[in-house]
């Protein structure tokens, strides 16, 4: 049995009901209570890192350092960076790393985590392994000069990586699989002023969600979760808390195939060791013809 855990960035429980999105009214679902320490708004990573540790962001470390970069001046830069718009950060980001050569990486806690048991299985998740593939989204979302058709096309193209991925983790078994997708969160930020536009990106993350569901096998489960969701110009209620359109709102979202769902971010880990079976057998190990691998050049 696998516990498939798919970490949509700022799916937004309104949203959902607003967009009418059934694929995500899995047969648990709701609004889940989030976490914020770095800003008066719930910001990615130290989130994320609250839900893979169930330790408030005060605690696992991640808020003071998120943008670590390997130059301590371009790591100053970037503090200051993280209270600027999103285009003009990037265009500091750009500056400092070809002025230094210095690439910047999202820190990692140190502490425990949902997946670190053997038979379990993250293949990105902010704050806590493989930030590069946030850096890519992230990326794509402050190119300069680029067209919205090219925007729509990348952004999901990159969903569909991550979707892909998680459904090769069903033909595998292991007990936990985790990946986050960032889809929801750079549609969000682009089309928060564009309900028709969002409300076709939510459709789309709902069918890529409903490719996962048909794949289930009949022991598996789905956890669906956000961090926080999106502030629009069409909708409001008091979790917005005073953001403007494009902030992060407080309603996150949770979705599972089980009968319950967390109630906080910071009760997600005790939830998946609930839900969770080892899968642990027999380990046979690997074995491959090292002295091919050395003829053709490969090691
Ligand atoms: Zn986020």
């Amino acid at each position: 049995m696998t516990l498939l855990i798919l970490a949509l960035d700022a799916l937004d429980a309104a949203l959902v009901d607003d967009f009418g999105i059934d694929a995500l009214r899995l047969p648990a679902h709701g609004q889940m209570e989030t976490v914020a320490e770095m800003r008066d708004e719930p910001y990615t990573p130290e989130a994320w890192a609250s839900a893979a540790t169930g330790l408030h962001p005060r605690d696992h470390g991640v808020s003071m350092k998120t943008s670590e970069w390997e130059n301590p001046l371009v790591n100053f830069l970037s503090r200051f960076a993280g209270y600027l718009p999103m285009s003009a950060r990037a265009r500091l980001g750009n500056v400092a790393e070809s002025a230094t050569g210095s690439e910047y990486t999202i820190a990692e806690v140190e502490s425990a985590t949902m997946f670190d048991d053997e038979d379990r299985i993250v293949h990105n998740w902010p704050g806590v392994h493989n930030g590069a593939e946030l850096k890519r989204a992230w990326d794509v979302m402050w190119r300069e000069g680029q067209t919205d058709a090219e925007f729509r096309r990348d952004i999901a193209g990159l969903a569909a990586e991550q979707f892909g991925w998680a459904r090769e983790m069903l033909r595998h078994g292991p007990s936990v699989a985790g990946v986050h997708i960032h889809y929801p969160d750079a549609t969000g930020h682009a089309y928060c002023e564009d309900r028709e536009s969002l409300r076709r990106a939510y459709e789309r993350t709902g069918e890529f969600v409903a490719e996962i569901v048909a794949a289930l096998g009949e022991d598996d489960e789905l956890l669906v979760l956000s961090d926080h969701g999106m502030v629009v110009d069409w909708y409001a209620d008091a979790e917005d808390r005073g953001m403007e359109s494009g902030g992060h709102s407080w309603r996150a979202f949770a979705g599972s195939t089980c009968e319950s769902v967390p109630e906080s971010i910071l009760d997600v880990r005790e939830w998946v060791d609930e839900h969770a079976t080892s899968a642990r057998s027999d380990r046979e190990e690997f074995d491959i013809d090292e002295e091919r691998l050395r003829d053709l050049g490969y090691i």
